[in-house]
């Protein structure tokens, strides 16, 4: 089970000094891995703060290229050298703001696998196709386009577009339905087992209602990360109910 925290553009210094320092005297589970992405600048800072407690560091984008002239881009090189394990990559905020298309997002893809980084590469449908009822044709067609052909050890994220920051979340049906198609996909496809984890406005309400779907490997949580509280009840509904499930 996996609880990944997308902080994206948010939590200065001071805040993370205060995370990190409500998250000492936690107890973590061996059997639930969290991962923190705090915007690039504080992931030293953090790591620092975190770094005797069982949680793995993550960059919020990384570019194809290992070096060169790309004025404010990241090497994934970089982000493993910063004691990153994980990456993000094709976040609908990244496809929408800064026109990153499939094809882009499968070089990123490839190149932070090369770096050695596991990638939680996110797919997911926008309104319109939900409710044109060409939600899975969508996730199948963005899968095919962005997947690299050494996608080993990583993660999807579904995350409907229009679920992202909204409060809005997809029903059970839709959830397990995404999930199974985008597992046979990749199965068919790539031959790979590939764990994937809902994200769009996961908080502490809903977190036991999402975790239910035997489908859900994890959660990738944006705006109720960015409370300690909040992020470790999350944390501690996903390791009660793996022990609920044994
Ligand atoms: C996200 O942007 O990855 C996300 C899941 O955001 P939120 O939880 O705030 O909807």
């Amino acid at each position: 089970m996996f609880i990944a925290a997308n902080w994206k553009m948010n939590l200065d210094k001071q805040s993370i000094l205060e995370f990190s320092k409500d998250l000492q005297n936690f107890k973590f589970s061996k059997d639930v891995r969290a991962c923190i992405f705090p915007p690039m600048t504080y992931i030293d800072f953090l790591n620092r703060q975190i770094q005797n407690l069982p949680i793995y560091l993550g960059g919020q984008n990384c570019h194809f290229k290992s070096s060169g002239a790309f004025t404010g881009e990241i090497s994934p090189k970089f982000l493993k050298d910063t004691g990153c394990e994980y990456v993000i990559i094709g976040h609908s905020e990244r496809r929408i703001f800064n026109k990153e298309n499939n094809n882009e997002i499968k070089l990123r893809a490839h190149s932070a696998i090369n770096a050695d980084l596991k990638v939680i590469l996110c797919v997911g449908e926008n309104l319109i196709d939900r409710e044109k009822g060409n939600a899975i044709k969508f996730i199948e067609n963005q899968i095919l386009k962005c997947i690299p052909e050494n996608f080993e050890n990583s993660y999807i994220a579904y995350e409907p577009i229009w679920s992202i920051g909204t409060g809005k979340i997809p029903s059970v049906l839709e959830i397990r339905e995404a999930h199974r198609n985008i597992k046979e996909i990749l199965y068919k496809k790539f031959n790979v087992n590939t764990k994937v984890l809902y994200g769009g406005s996961v908080n502490v309400e809903n977190i036991n209602q999402i975790l239910k779907i035997a489908e859900v490997d994890g959660v990738l949580v944006g705006g109720a990360s960015l409370k300690v509280k909040d992020f470790l009840a999350i944390y501690t509904a996903a390791v009660k109910h793996l022990n609920n499930s044994l």
